[in-house]
């Protein structure tokens, strides 16, 4: 290992891009250390280098240690004679402040565009739409199509996209035609479908692990997070590169940290493989009050081994319930009722 990894400096230039920091920081750009003097009752903050103790008024450009926030120096040189001293207590600050990203219960999924309710996380619970590239949820594209007199339209216009209107591709061929246009017009859930038609040898598509990783990075490039999660597989199954179990998860993080519950469940299958418990529990909890259901089947597993209290099941139950009071629809059922591959939750 190269001492830049040995200091946990992200080599991935995705992560640099993004500004994720994966552990310490070799540059110093900014932040803040201080130290609190009180003085009448009032605090005032006074910064120094953390090496040889100058302070602002001698040095007018202290930069502190973007990895851990805790120190700054006044030049690069201070740095690099700090870093044995530091190194224990910078790495313990910047997995702490990592974890505080990780854990926090990102954002729900986007809202319909047609029924303004928000979108199911179970696959089947919506539709990506190769004509408009709008994702709708299974009730609104289930939904009857009635005309201006309140009557059922035919056949062939049930098949329109109920966003656009656009007649439903009849043939794999067209499908696949109009998936290769979104593709042009940088549409990064197109690109990041081929990518998964690579890797699993669909549609006609050869499988081609190199291919389906291009995809997905040009997917998150484009900003699709979820496609973080198929690079995550890649690297936990070893698809056109080596297995690397951590570097599977630093994906996977990636995704779940925007709100991807598949990709929140997979770190907590991993820290469980892994005999982290209680990491695995606030994993699973996210995941559940995301709506993934395998996670809720995890906590009730890990409860009746003895893993987990029946106050964390409980709370999972709960949170999974406020995610049902979310997506519940009497058109979603509906749509559900007539076809499995409608089902939402
Ligand atoms: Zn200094
Ligand atoms: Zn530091
Ligand atoms: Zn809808
Ligand atoms: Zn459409």
């Amino acid at each position: 290992m190269s001492t830049e990894k040995e200091d946990g400096v992200c080599e991935n230039k995705l992560c640099n891009d993004l500004d994720i920091k994966c552990g310490i920081s070799s540059n110093l750009t900014q932040g803040i250390d201080s130290i609190n003097v009180n003085n009448n009752n009032s605090t005032i903050s006074v910064s120094v280098c953390a090496n040889c103790g100058k302070g602002e008024e001698e040095s007018h450009k202290l930069k502190s240690c973007t990895a851990c926030k805790l120190v700054k120096y006044c030049s690069r040189d201070c740095q690099i004679a700090h870093r044995s001293q530091h190194k224990k207590e910078c790495r313990k600050r910047a997995a702490e402040l990592h974890d505080e990203k990780l854990f926090k219960q990102p954002p729900p999924k986007d809202d319909c565009p047609i029924c303004f309710q928000q979108l199911p996380s179970l696959h089947t619970g919506s539709r990506y739409k190769t004509c408009c590239g709008k994702t709708i949820c299974s009730g609104c594209s289930y939904a009857p199509v009635y005309d201006d007199q309140g009557n059922k339209v035919d056949e062939d216009k049930q098949n329109e996209c109920a966003f656009c209107r656009v007649v439903a591709p009849k043939s794999i061929e067209e499908m696949m035609e109009r998936e290769r246009n979104r593709m042009e017009k940088d549409d990064p859930i197109a690109i990041s479908d081929l990518g998964s038609y690579y890797r699993d040898g669909l549609h006609g598509f050869p499988r081609d692990y190199t291919k389906a990783l291009e995809l997905y990075h040009r997917a998150v490039e484009l900003g699709y997070s979820k496609a973080y999660n198929g690079i995550g597989y890649a690297y936990q199954y070893g698809q056109g590169v080596e297995v690397d179990i951590k570097k599977a998860s630093h994906y996977f993080e990636l995704a779940a940290m925007r709100g991807d519950v598949t990709a929140r469940h997979n770190l907590g299958v991993n820290e469980e493989n892994a005999g982290n418990i209680e990491r695995t529990l606030r994993h699973y909890m996210i995941a559940v009050r995301g709506g993934y259901s395998n996670s809720l089947k995890k906590i009730k597993e890990l409860y009746s081994n003895g893993h987990a209290t029946k106050d964390d099941y409980t709370k999972a139950l709960r949170l999974y319930q406020a995610y049902l009071n979310e997506i519940k629809s009497d058109q979603r059922d509906k749509a559900a009722a007539a076809r499995e591959d409608n089902r939402y939750y």
